[in-house]
Parts: C-alpha cells; structure tokens; sequence
C-alpha cells in the first residue's frame, strides 16, 4: 500500500501512530540537518519532518517541488509552539523513517501555490499544474455537489434522466453551429447540437413525460468573460406542465445547491416581474435586484417647463439618488449612456433648495420634479426603450457601483412574458426572442398586432443579475407553429424541410408541454465564489478558442480530409 491516510486527515488524536502517506512535494524547508516538507494532495497539507538523527537526508535533498512521493513515519504532536492554527493538521507532523520516489518533476513552470501568480495562458498550458491546488479543486468539489444534489432532486420527482444526440442537424438556438463534415454522406453535415431542444421536445411527444440531461451544448460565438464554445446545461422538460410547474422545478434545484454549496436557506417562491415591468423599472431583463435605485417616469414634470428636448420627446425617464457628483463624473455617466444609446444625460440637483442642473434655465417651479434637500435627478428623454430605459439601466449599475450600494445576499427573479419577436436591425427582419419553439400567450392570425406586440410564454431565471437560464412553454400545435415560423421568414417549404419531424411529431399527439435549460457553469460559478466560468469548467478554452494545452484545434492531413470530402483552399 502507498498510503494509508491522506495528506488532510491526521490530527492531535493521532499522536504515536505508524502511517504512511503519499503526495507531492509542496514546500521544502531545509535547516541541513533537519528537513522539512510539506505534502500535498488533494485533502490537504501534511507537515513531514527528516532528521539526520534517524534518516540519511542524501536521498531527500534530491527532492524538488512538485516531486511525487510516498513516506512512512510516525505521528507526533508539534511542541506548542510549533502549531499552526492555519493548518486543519497543524497539531501534529510525521516524523519521517522511509521514503519512495514515485516521479520526479522538471522545475514546474510556475509555482504552484494557492495564491497563483502566473499569466492565465501559462496557466491554461499546464491545466494540471494549475489544478494541483486546493483553492481549484473547491470549484469542482462544488460542481460535484451540485450535479449530485440535481441528480437527486429530479429523481425524486420522477424526471428521467436521458441523453440525446451531440451529431445533430442545425437548430436555431440563433448562434452559429459548429458544423461537423459527415464521411458517409458525402457532402453533408452534422452540427454539434446548440441545445437538446427538439430532441427533448420529441421525448415529450414520446409519453417520457419528465425528462432531463446535463447536456452540453456547443456555439460557434464569439466568447467574452462568461461564455465558452462548449458549456454544460441542466436541460429539463415536462409534459402538462404550465409556467408555474418549471417555476417550482427551478426553485426546488435552487434550494438544494444553496442548501449544498453554503449550508443557505434561500426563501422561495422567488420574486416575479414581466418583461415589460423589468425593462420599465431597471431597464434591463436581468436586473441586480440588490441594487435598491429604480427608473420612474417623469413625463409629466418634465414637460410642465418650456425645454424643447423634453417637451417633444415620447419617454422621459430617471433615477434620483441620495447626493451629488462633480462635473467630470457626471461626463462620465454621459459617456455611459451615450454608448448605450441615448441621445444626451440631463440632470438636477436640490441644494438646499437652490436648483442647479443642466435645463434650470427653462423651468421655474423645480417642486414638481418633488426632489428632497440632497437629492440628485438624472433624466433621459427620448422616443424609444432603446434610447432611454436601455441607457438608465446602465446608468443605475454605474450609479449603485460609484455610491456602493449593492445590498449584500441572493436576489432570484422569474422574468416572465418576453415578446415573442424581436426586430433584427442589421437584418431587417424579426428573430425569435428566445426561440422559435416558444407558444404565444395568445394569437390571432390577422390582428393588428405587429409581431413585435405578441408576447410568448418564455421565463428567464435571474440571479444577483446574472441570467441563469431560460424556458418556455413550447407551442404543440404545428399549424400554429408553422404560422410562427412563417413571421420570421420561414415558408412552409422550408419548414416542411428543416423541421418537417418535429411539425410531424407534433401532429401525431403531441401534448402541452414547456422546460428550461439552466447554465450549470455559471451556477456552479457564482456557488463557488468564482469570476469566471473557466474556474469550474476542467479544461476550458480562450477567448480566442484555443485549448492551450492540448493545442485544439488541431489541423488535419490531406487523406483524412480527402475521406470526408472536403479540400482546404491553399492561402486561406
Ligand atoms: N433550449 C433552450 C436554450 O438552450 C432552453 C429551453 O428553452 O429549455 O436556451
């Protein structure tokens, strides 16, 4: 045997037993006729200790970080004043008599220490190296968790847990696929599924009545801080299920994580607003609900001034604080919202009653804008959400940030009845808010509605203003589903070809039904402290797709092309 305990487990109680143990070499301390190292491995940290005395210490000076070895010795307290508190085996040490060299290791790139200090790169070219503590290692202890306590949640409420394939044809999820060259079907493509969607919709028309798979899902998009190429959902869907079914469903697995990950009690059920009441009040659909300021309408003071811009605009709204700012920080708010979108920043402040601002000159009486001693307004006018709610939502997260005053804890929110469609500007044509799969709360074919005014049965999870999912309930009537496809430019021909089997199967009994795909790698994130998915995720990529360590993507001999059809223009 290597070992018979772990580099975590020995404590004061221990005291005079025989043990061996193995691990690496994470700290050398050479007094020269004393030697002491510290042992690593995955439950902890063991102080080990050779003496001249007993042991020839020839053999451990040849030791280097990261060397993996096995000693055997015997367990001994540490005089008190050689305790560290830090140490859950701090109390004692293990006063070598053998060692075995398992593998020796070249000088590690970097030092691998709790507190790393080498360049994410270098850190993703020696992942294992990286991984070797247990600051990482937490990340995965939690997702571990996690997946275990999902497992069981769904289980016990009868989901059956079902893997559907990643060789699929294209969905539109609305990212990029990743197209996979088929050998057998010359010409052909799979594409590495974006969603289980239509499989596990088809499950539902199977009679599986409650299905579930932590499913990966790949899109071909351009990464930024949160998202990667491959990402893993909690992908869940129920027959005779309305909203409030998936809603209890997300709240159940949201109780147990909290439960697994901190010991926490979260309250349910969560808090729910629409779409509408969201973008109106914090203009954004996943607000921070920690952060206590809220946008309201000033429409009607601000037109009772003679201002031109404010008179004449569709939407005024803005967002009053407690204090004020210096002139060069209110050009940086301009900035803010300027880049997303609005037209100009206006702004008032009550000064002991003297009114100071950007528009004082057109007003007389500033009572109507009902602002206290102290109080600071911030207003945007203009025509459309785009211009005013959009930018005073960033302005709010700018605004809580600059007077720090995000509430501590977890705030959940259901945001509910998203429109269906929205308009694609660089398109010209209207998408599918979430997907094309999502049924209406209620259509009729040939109302004055545009598509934009239909609202659709879809939910987004939001927590702390992070999203961590989305679902819907899905439309089971293929003759409306087809009309759906046709708002965004789908005929019936070009339907009958792409989704031909799900309007068939959806013809052939299928019943209502409606799910939610949950980001696990962003749950598993924000459970374990973490900034970046990548902490969670074992082997991620860059944000340029690149997988450091084992150099993907790779490239591909002429022969291998050759078989599946395909020739590499040469210079491109
Ligand atoms: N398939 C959807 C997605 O990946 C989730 C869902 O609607 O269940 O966004």
């Amino acid at each position: 045997m290597l070992r018979d305990v772990n580099c975590g487990e020995l404590r004061a109680k221990d005291d005079g037993k025989v043990i061996s143990l193995a691990g690496w070499v994470r700290k050398i301390r050479d007094h020269g006729e004393i030697i002491f190292i510290d042992l690593w491995d995955r439950y902890g940290v063991t102080q080990v200790v050779f003496s001249h005395e007993d042991f020839d210490l020839k053999e451990v000076k040849k030791l280097g970080l990261e060397w993996v070895i096995a000693v055997s010795g015997k367990v001994r307290k540490r005089p008190p004043d050689m305790k560290n508190k830090d140490m859950p085996t701090g109390e004692i040490e293990v006063y070598a008599s053998g060692l075995e060299i398992l593998n020796a290791s070249e000088v590690p790139p970097f030092v691998v220490q709790e507190d790393i200090q080498a360049e994410k790169e270098l850190r993703f070219k020696y992942r294992y190296l990286d991984l070797r503590r247990h600051k990482a290692l937490n990340g995965f202890i939690i997702r571990h968790k996690l997946m275990q306590a999902a497992r069981r949640v769904l289980n016990e409420r009868y989901f059956l847990e079902v893997e559907t394939p990643i060789l699929a044809t294209p969905t539109p999820e609305g990212a990029r696929d990743f197209l996979v060259p088929s050998r057998l079907q010359s010409g052909k493509f799979y594409s590495l599924a974006q969603s289980p969607q239509l499989y596990k919709q088809i499950l539902m028309v199977g009679g599986f009545d409650k299905y579930y798979q932590f499913s990966k899902s790949f899109r071909d998009e351009d990464m930024r801080g949160d998202r990667q190429l491959e990402f893993t959902q909690i992908d869940l869907e129920m027959s005779f299920a309305e909203k409030e079914d998936i809603f209890a469903i997300g709240e159940d697995l949201m109780v147990s994580f909290f439960q697994e990950a901190l010991g926490k009690k979260i309250s349910t059920p969560f808090a729910k607003l629409t779409y509408r009441e969201v973008m109106e009040k914090y203009g954004t659909d996943r607000p921070d609900l920690r952060n206590p300021l809220v946008i309201e309408d000033y429409s009607a003071p601000s037109k009772s001034g003679d201002f031109g811009i404010l008179n004449s605009a569709g939407m005024i709204k803005g967002i009053k604080i407690k204090g004020s700012f210096s002139r060069s920080e209110i050009g940086r708010f301009e900035e803010i919202v300027k880049d997303s979108g609005a037209k100009g920043l206006l702004y008032l402040v009550n000064d002991g009653g003297n009114y100071k601002g950007s528009f004082v000159k057109y007003f007389k009486d500033f009572s109507v804008f009902n602002l206290e001693d102290g109080e600071m307004l911030f207003l945007i006018a203009g025509d459309k959400a785009g211009e005013v709610l959009v930018p005073l939502g960033d302005l709010r997260d700018a605004l809580c940030k600059k007077l720090e005053l995000l509430d501590e804890g977890w705030k959940f929110l259901w945001v509910t009845d998203f429109p269906l469609f929205e308009w694609d500007e660089e398109n010209n044509c209207w998408i599918p808010c979430h997907h094309i799969f999502t049924e209406p709360v209620s259509f009729v074919e040939d109302s004055d509605e545009t598509p934009g005014e239909i609202i659709g049965k879809q939910y987004d999870l939001v927590l702390n203003g992070v999203e961590l999912g989305s679902g819907s309930i899905r439309c089971h009537n293929p003759e409306i589903q087809l009309k759906l496809m046709k708002i965004i430019g789908i005929n019936e021909k070009e339907a009958m070809n792409k989704f031909g089997f799900l309007l068939k199967a959806l013809s052939l009994g299928a019943p209502p039904h409606g799910g939610i795909g949950l980001g696990f790698d962003r749950i598993c994130m924000l459970l374990a402290g973490e900034n970046s998915i990548t902490d969670v995720i074992a082997f991620p990529k860059t944000l340029s797709g690149l997988g450091l360590m084992e150099g993907s993507p790779g490239s591909v001999n002429d022969e291998d092309l050759k078989e599946l059809h395909l020739e590499i223009k040469k210079g491109e």
